[in-house]
């Protein structure tokens, strides 16, 4: 962000210790590594497997078209961790479920059935 001349420090807003990199943000950080532990047992309760090494976390998961629910899960995650850092402000796990159904609810506006009963009924249990 620094390099962009987006922030004026090149320090993650999480802990403000290390300097950001991708995967510092999405892996390493000790802010993000909390989130993922609460975010990966609840996941747990939909049968979802959060993967547990950093490049499927940065990349997603191959095959693409077998694990649509976890790389959606995945994508809005990094998103909402993304956006909050760039807010500097912490990650609250409620709000992260709330921003997740909000997605949910606007992709099933203009998703057909079949498609959004794949990317989304693996999920939600997830609100439970
Ligand atoms: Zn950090």
């Amino acid at each position: 962000m620094k390099l962009f001349g987006i922030k004026d420090s090149d320090l993650c807003d999480f802990c403000k210790t290390e300097i950001e990199t991708i995967s510092h943000l999405f892996w390493e950080c000790t802010v993000t590594k909390d989130f993922l532990k609460v975010f990966s047992h609840l996941a747990e309760k939909c049968n979802i497997q959060i993967p547990d090494r950093m490049s499927s976390i940065i990349f997603g998961i191959l095959p693409i078209m077998r694990n649509i629910p976890v790389n959606n899960f995945l994508l809005i995650l990094k998103y909402y961790i993304f956006r909050k850092s760039h807010q500097a402000k912490e990650l609250y796990f409620e709000e992260f479920k709330v921003y997740l159904e909000n997605y949910q609810n606007i992709e099933e506006s203009y998703l057909s059935t079949e498609n959004w009963i794949k990317k989304w009924v693996p999920l939600l249990d997830f609100w439970t």
